[in-house]
């Protein structure tokens, strides 16, 4: 008779060989070397990329005294706690400077931006002045130095104004242009190659017969690889056969950095995806203590990292959401992000059991008082795409957690920050 040897189950509360959610980030870290290729791009070319150089700045912006308001430039030392009349002597506009001399009880009209004349310091704002012919009575209180932006207020020549591996964001693209440089060194993009695995998989288009479904989890993964500004090569679907993925895997391999694909990585008959992990590379680790998302099998083929998501629609935004983004981001040369978490209220009852972390999917709103609170989205099974798409954030529940009563305090992951 052949002998029983019980296989892990997503039923099981806990199964010994699993890691748990931070043992796995850590093995994915440890796996990981950011890659070093850079590139030279024109500067809105640049947008999206991530910093290979600092940028120091040649000049100082702005590069010149200039006046903050439409008004009048005076000699600060003509202030006086009686109303001063100026003669006006002249006129400078932004980009056409007053040229001449401009003497102690005199003073130009001068216009936002336009540059200061050297022998003024002050501007009085035109709602503070009274017109006459050719001069101007000034009202009100006044200080010296009012309303001037001094040369390198906002960057000093020399400063260090963006440092490697800062991700070039549009204000970036303001800020080196306002330093005149035109031309970027960055990071190359990533490549990402994914698939979809399953017999019973149809592409959108396509009629479905008996048993088979749309493919969905090529669509969530092109949302969330497409807002993080990697190139990607979707590959389709592939089915439950050793020969079709082995095929697969190779190719992908070879053209991308990293490999995802969905499905088939569980311990059903048709599941192929970790055994040919085992063939074609190496498997760092396939079981995490977690839901949704137990199996999760991670390593790498010939140089690309690979992540075997599961298949379940929901398992594979979470695990994207928790493992995959910030692999990514590490592969690429940023900074490591701090998740951004809440201490929040829940008003629902959860179930849970412990042994597991959960990646719960709930709702924040505002309740009558104005206090931000959580509940459930209701029903989490992991085939419940749905339970995405109505929620506003992830409710973490640790290991050793085994529910949540009405009226507690529970840690949340607002979707809003999830890159
Ligand atoms: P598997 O891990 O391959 O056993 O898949 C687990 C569950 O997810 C099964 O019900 C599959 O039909 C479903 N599934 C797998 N891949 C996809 C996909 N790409 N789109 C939608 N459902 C999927
Ligand atoms: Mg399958």
């Amino acid at each position: 008779m052949a002998e029983f040897t019980p296989q892990p189950s997503c039923a099981d509360a806990h199964e010994p060989n699993s890691l748990s959610v931070q043992e796995a980030r850590q093995r994915i870290k440890n796996l990981i070397t950011p890659i070093t290729t850079w590139e030279k791009r024109s500067l809105r070319d640049a947008l999206g990329y991530i910093l290979a150089e600092s940028i120091i700045s040649p000049i100082n912006v702005p590069p010149h005294n200039n006046s903050a308001m439409d008004g009048y430039a005076i000699h600060g030392s003509d202030l006086s706690d009686k109303p001063v009349t100026v003669k006006q002597v002249g006129i400078a506009f932004a980009g056409q400077p007053y040229v001449g001399s401009i003497k102690s009880g005199e003073c130009i009209r001068i216009m936002t931006g336009a540059m200061m004349p050297d022998d003024c310091d002050t501007v009085i704002m035109q709602e503070h002045v009274d017109v006459n012919d050719s001069s101007i009575t000034l009202h009100g209180t006044h200080s010296i130095g009012q309303n001037v932006r001094s040369a390198g207020e906002d960057l000093q020549q020399g400063e260090e104004v963006l440092t490697p591996g800062h991700k070039i964001m549009p204000a970036d693209l303001g800020l080196i242009a306002s330093l005149g440089i035109a031309e970027l060194t960055v990071k190359r993009k990533l490549r990402v190659a994914f698939f979809s695995t399953g017999d019973e998989l149809r592409s959108i288009g396509e009629t479905l017969e008996e048993g088979q479904i749309y493919d969905s989890n090529r669509y969530t993964l092109y949302g969330m690889l497409k807002r993080i500004d990697v190139d990607f090569i979707d590959m389709g679907v592939i089915p439950d056969q050793k020969a079709a993925l082995r095929q697969a895997l190779q190719l992908a391999s070879k053209q991308a950095d990293v490999v995802l694909t969905s499905g088939g990585v569980s311990v059903g008959d048709a599941d192929y995806v970790k055994e040919m992990l085992t063939e074609l590379g190496h498997v760092d680790f396939w079981k995490i203590a977690m839901k949704p998302g137990r199996p999760l099998a991670f390593g790498k083929i010939n140089d690309a990292l690979f992540f075997g998501l599961p298949g379940n629609p929901v398992s594979v935004m979470v695990t994207f959401y928790q493992f995959v983004s910030a692999a990514l981001q590490q592969l690429a040369g940023l900074p490591e992000q701090a998740s951004q978490h809440m201490q929040v209220n829940c008003v629902s009852t959860i179930r849970k059991r412990a042994g597991r972390f959960e990646f719960q999917r709930g709702i924040l709103f505002q309740d009558e008082r104005g206090l931000t609170q959580v509940k459930t989205t209701g029903e989490q099974g992991s085939g419940i795409l749905r339970s995405m798409s109505v929620a506003n954030c992830f409710i973490l529940l640790e290991e050793q957690c085994d529910g949540i009563k009405p009226n507690t305090t529970v840690t949340v992951q607002p979707f809003s920050g999830l890159i």
